[in-house]
């Protein structure tokens, strides 16, 4: 009876490895989860982000995740767009050549923004 308070430390060593692995197990899938939006460059999961491909120089975006390609992920906020826009972002993340039309991507979030 008198061991366990005489020896507090040799009782806890036992469970000290379980909640280690379940924090790295978390963390890296919370990792997976994350993306980076190319306009303020700030990590959000991916279910807040608007995915956004290139269909022949124009930029589209793709609320549903099904468009086929490379996808660039930015919030579906006009002031993130706009300075993905100024920063050639598109460009980079969707490999463009050219700088792509932004005006029906940018027309889209500005209509959801009113809503
Ligand atoms: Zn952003």
């Amino acid at each position: 009876m008198t061991l366990q308070g005489d020896n507090p430390r040799g009782t806890y060593r036992q469970g000290e490895d379980l909640p280690g692995e379940t924090g790295r197990r978390r963390h890296r899938r919370s990792h997976r989860r994350q993306r980076t939006c190319v306009g303020c460059r700030d990590r959000a999961v991916r279910a807040d982000l608007l995915r956004v491909v290139a269909e022949g120089g124009v930029l589209v975006p793709d609320p549903r995740k099904r468009l086929p390609g490379r996808g660039a992920s930015v919030h579906p906020d006009s002031r993130c767009l706009e300075l993905a826009i100024r920063r050639r972002a598109f460009s980079r993340a969707l490999r463009l050549e050219a700088l792509p039309d932004s005006s029906v991507l940018l027309r889209y979030v500005q209509g959801s923004e009113e809503t």
